[in-house]
């Protein structure tokens, strides 16, 4: 049986009087590309916020649980130390840092120094652009290039299961491209992704099973092939009609 790792149930966020998730179940197992599509403003990003922690004030209830055990209340440092990342919405990388930098910071948890130079190696041959700057600093990198050094020094953490918020979003066609194949590549090598994504088509094509979130509720899940041949999601998400 499938082992597993993210589990939300009956969960309803509301900002004062403005309900943005309505009572949504969304279940991520081991070794999975789950995507969570939808369009602005559906609850998309709330959703993640609310797995890590990180809401502004606001009410929450049902239930998060993370490796089986229930996470509500958990701030982010904890969650990081239990190998859950994210990736947010604008990246967020250490624009004054290198890339080397950068990397040794998403690895402030651990204390192998063996392990974190192999990681570095390892994701440096995923992320060749980063390799060839590591000693640039990340203020000086492309757009796309920052949201990669988002995603590697988040892999650095060791993480069990890799929250990505719109890892597409402002980049050129060609970057984006580029992002969705760095991002099958860390699912080939078995980390476990939640994957909040607008381009629906791409995100589709890369994940095992998707969810659609429309206004706050989930319409839609399923395997992600069968997903990208319903002419419901092709009208709707994928600009097919
Ligand atoms: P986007 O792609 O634009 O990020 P989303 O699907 O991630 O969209 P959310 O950002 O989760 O959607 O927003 C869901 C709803 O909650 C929207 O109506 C939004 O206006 C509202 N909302 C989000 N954050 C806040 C906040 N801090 N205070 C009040 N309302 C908020």
């Amino acid at each position: 049986m499938a082992e597993n790792i993210l589990k939300i149930s009956n969960l309803k966020v509301a900002y004062g009087g403005i309900k943005a998730v309505k009572g949504i179940d969304l279940e991520v197992n081991k070794g999975e590309l789950i995507t969570l599509i939808g369009a602005n403003g559906a609850g998309k990003t709330t959703t993640l916020k609310a797995v890590t922690g990180t809401l502004p004030s606001c009410t929450v209830e049902g239930d998060i649980s993370y490796l089986g055990k229930s996470i509500r209340g958990k701030n982010s440092f904890e969650l990081v130390a239990n190998h859950l990342a994210m990736v947010p919405e604008g990246r967020g990388v250490f624009t004054r840092m290198t890339i080397l930098e950068n990397l040794m910071m998403g690895a402030f948890t651990r204390n192998d120094k063996a392990g974190i130079e192999s990681d570095i190696d390892k994701w440096f041959s995923i992320f060749p652009r980063l390799k060839e700057r590591s000693a640039q600093l990340a203020g000086t990198l492309s757009g796309g290039e920052q949201q990669m050094l988002a995603m590697a020094r988040a892999l650095m953490s060791h993480p069990e299961l890799l929250l990505l918020d719109e890892p597409s979003m402002g980049l050129s066609p060609i970057m984006v491209e580029k992002i969705f194949e760095v991002i099958r590549n860390v699912s080939a090598q078995g980390i476990t992704i939640l994957l909040v994504e607008q381009n629906a088509k791409l995100a589709l094509q890369a994940a095992h099973r998707g969810y659609v979130m429309e206004s706050g509720n989930i319409t839609m899940s399923g395997n992600a092939k069968d997903m990208l041949d319903d002419p419901k999601v092709q009208a709707a998400y994928l600009g097919e009609a």
